[in-house]
């Protein structure tokens, strides 16, 4: 397997003293006293030392955001303003993508697929982090991330994100067949993604998916379902070679029998031969 770089992520003593220093109240409720200076994208998934990754926030503030209580989003704002400049560009300079709903209320410079052609695999895989503890969602920026990652990267994308994010390649590889199966527009969305990864995992993705929303199907009775049908093709399938055998059997014996008619037509006409002989005799 290849060796990935790990990320090379800025440290500095001097800005984390510097954000400190400069902030005399929680930089988010601007009220209690600032107990610590807060990595937005943790240092953990490779958070660099940088003013637009940093925020003082008070001991409560503090144990929100680590609990994922306040989102990145909002504290990227904070920074933002603080730094004066677009959300886009704190985004950009903590390698992270501007999530859909930042893009949706305030459009200023989209990020377009070649943005995203131009990531990095770490960047890449701390995207996909981050979808991962945004916790509310559906599942399918996640997987839609996992595919286009899989088009990127070739096709042992799975087991080598897998090592990096926790779930299994197993897993990761059905979350791009349901989200190869089931673009935007295929999906149903009373239904979750799992009965779309259900679906997915056959021979007839639209027609499971069709089925579970008709009779209201949990995933595990989509399973079912289509264990069902398999059972029954093989069953037939059995029965099929069963027939293919008789009728061979059958021919044999039709040959058999047909090549005992001839021998006896055949002595027959030789008795027959015998007789005129004798008669003219
Ligand atoms: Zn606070």
């Amino acid at each position: 397997m290849p060796e990935f770089p790990k990320p090379q992520t800025v440290r500095s003593q001097r800005v984390i003293a510097e954000i400190r220093q400069a902030a005399e109240v929680c930089e988010y409720c601007q009220h209690r006293r600032p107990d610590e200076v807060h990595h937005i994208r943790s240092k953990g998934s490779g958070g660099a030392d940088i003013r637009e990754n940093l925020i003082a926030l008070c001991g409560e503030h503090h144990r929100d955001a680590q609990e994922h209580r306040i989102s990145p989003l909002d504290l990227f704002r904070i920074t933002a303003v603080r730094e004066g400049i677009p959300l886009t560009q704190v985004y950009q300079a903590v390698g992270l993508v501007l999530p859909n709903e930042a893009i949706e209320e305030a459009p200023p410079a989209p990020v377009t697929e070649m943005d995203q052609d131009e990531n990095s695999w770490e960047t890449d895989v701390s995207v996909f982090i981050q979808y991962q503890q945004e916790r509310d969602d559906s599942g399918w920026k996640l997987a839609e991330h996992a595919t286009r990652m899989r088009k990127k990267y070739g096709p042992n994308t799975a087991s080598k994100l897998a090592a990096e994010v926790n779930l299994s390649a197993a897993y990761l590889r059905k979350l791009m067949d349901a989200a190869n199966a089931f673009p935007e527009e295929k999906r149903d969305l009373g239904l979750q993604i799992s009965h779309h990864i259900e679906a997915a995992q056959s021979d007839r993705p639209e027609y499971w998916l069709q089925q579970a929303a008709e009779n209201n199907w949990s995933v595990r009775e989509i399973r079912q379902a289509k264990k069902d049908v398999n059972d029954q093709r093989s069953e037939d399938e059995d029965l099929q070679v069963q027939m293919e055998r008789l009728e061979q059997q059958v021919r044999k014996f039709n040959e058999k029998w047909e090549t005992k008619r001839n021998i006896k037509a055949a002595l027959a006409f030789e008795d027959a031969g015998f007789r005129i002989v004798k008669e003219a005799v």
